[in-house]
């Protein structure tokens, strides 16, 4: 079964308004095992709503329109729809009784316009609406099933919920949707890629989907089977071929971001840390300290921007900034220490950089970053050249940290 989602509105078609809604139904769909194969915006143009429709009916067994549903002259998907189909539409006293109704709660009088909601296409049922006043309608012809749904997402999502849903899953065949989700930090999607893609090309189900966001990958995997044995059998299956090419260059099985990773694995040891940072200017700790429970680990940090500050709050020796300049990996390295003393935690992260765009050397040039990590074990630090903007760059260096404080513990 596939489907095809049209979203109906000439707002839609402007910079100012997103079509929100078909992003919600195709995952909505996807749950049920439905693909979307494709996707329309139409303006409020009763025509070419109605010749979108028929091209979609055309391809899909499932359409939903959502939007034009309101009681104004631009509101033409009920019509469009009824026309496409050769279809007369009658008044339900009843519906116009439930939109007067709920004026009235509201201490109001129903404008005459709202009659119009209430007009329903022959042979097809109306759907309730909680939310608002717009009925929605629900339609199944020759082996296709219809919905018209409004537009406001607080009226359609319910509405898809509780009434489109149990009659889309009475028609679809009995199927269950297992998904398995790996995050892999600060590999390029390319490199990813090129190691999981001769695994995964050689199923169609689960199938496959790499979301790559600034030092962070996600790979996907669903199946779609008639049990659940089935499908996790075949995550299983290629889960283990992909868990064995990407070994601890994945960080995280169930969706989980490296600061939970890092921050359940302290809490295992019974192990605190700390932070030095300087050009993220407190990221580090914003992500570690946006985890509930940190206080059992985090014991905090040091925003030290400055060469004069490294040196004073961190005991950065001068000479070291002097000699090496503050991005450099001797300079990360005593931040790291320095923290590390100066909180008796057993760990502490630092970070130093150029974040851009101006400021870069010839040594050090912009996207620059210098992690520094100091533990039971002793100190180390790790250099890296960064690709991005300002934002990016801060966001990539508190990966590449917290990625080396994961390695670390993960050697305990
Ligand atoms: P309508 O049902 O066409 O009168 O839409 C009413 C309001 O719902 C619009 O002004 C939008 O704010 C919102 N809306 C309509 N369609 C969408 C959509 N596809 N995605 C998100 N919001 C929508
Ligand atoms: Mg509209």
């Amino acid at each position: 079964m596939n489907a095809e989602i049209i979203a109906v509105g000439s707002e839609l078609l402007t910079p100012r308004r997103i079509d929100t809604n078909s992003l919600w139904l195709t995952d909505q769909l996807n749950l049920l095992g439905v693909e979307v194969t494709a996707k329309t915006i139409v303006g409020d143009d009763r025509e070419r709503l109605a010749a979108a429709f028929l091209t979609a009916r055309g391809r899909a067994n499932i359409i939903i329109l959502t939007g034009g549903l309101g009681p104004t002259e631009d509101d033409v998907t009920r019509d469009a729809v009824a026309a496409a189909l050769g279809r007369k539409q009658h008044f339900r006293q009843d519906l116009c009784d439930a939109i007067e109704a709920r004026f009235r709660r509201r201490g109001r009088v129903m404008p005459e316009i709202n009659k119009r909601q209430a007009f329903v296409i022959d042979g097809a049922e109306a759907l309730p609406n909680s939310n608002g006043t717009a009925p929605g309608q629900w339609i199944e012809e020759n082996g296709h099933a219809i919905m018209l749904l409004p537009g406001p997402p607080a009226e359609m999502r319910p509405m898809f919920t509780d009434h489109c849903r149990p009659r889309l899953q009475r028609l679809l065949p009995e199927q269950v949707i297992r998904v398995r989700a790996y995050r892999i930090a600060l590999l390029p999607e390319s490199e990813v890629d090129q190691l999981v893609a001769p695994i995964y090309t050689k199923y169609a189900n689960p199938a496959t989907t790499i979301l790559a966001a600034a030092g962070d990958i996600q790979l996907h995997l669903r199946a779609r089977c008639p049990t659940e044995a089935e499908a996790e059998r075949l995550l299983d299956e290629v889960g283990s071929q992909i868990e064995a090419i990407l070994g601890d260059r994945i960080y995280s099985k169930n969706l989980d971001p490296l600061e939970v990773v890092v921050g359940a694995a302290l809490r295992a040891r019974s192990q605190t840390l700390s932070v030095a940072e300087s050009c993220t200017g407190g990221l580090l700790a914003k992500r570690i300290t946006s985890v509930a429970g940190s206080s059992e680990y985090f014991l905090g940090g040091f925003l030290t921007y400055t060469d004069r500050i490294k040196n004073r709050l961190l005991g950065v020796p001068e000479e070291v900034l002097r000699e090496n300049t503050a991005v450099s990996q001797p300079v990360a390295e005593a931040m790291a220490r320095g923290a590390r003393e100066r909180t008796g935690s057993d760990w502490a992260l630092s970070i130093t950089g150029v974040a851009g765009p101006g400021g870069g050397t010839e040594a050090a040039p912009v996207g620059t970053i210098i992690a520094g990590i100091a533990g039971p074990t002793g100190c180390r630090s790790q250099r890296a050249v960064f690709v991005g903007d300002r934002e990016q760059i801060r966001t990539l260096a508190t990966q590449l940290a917290l990625d080396m404080l994961r390695r670390e513990l993960n050697r305990q």
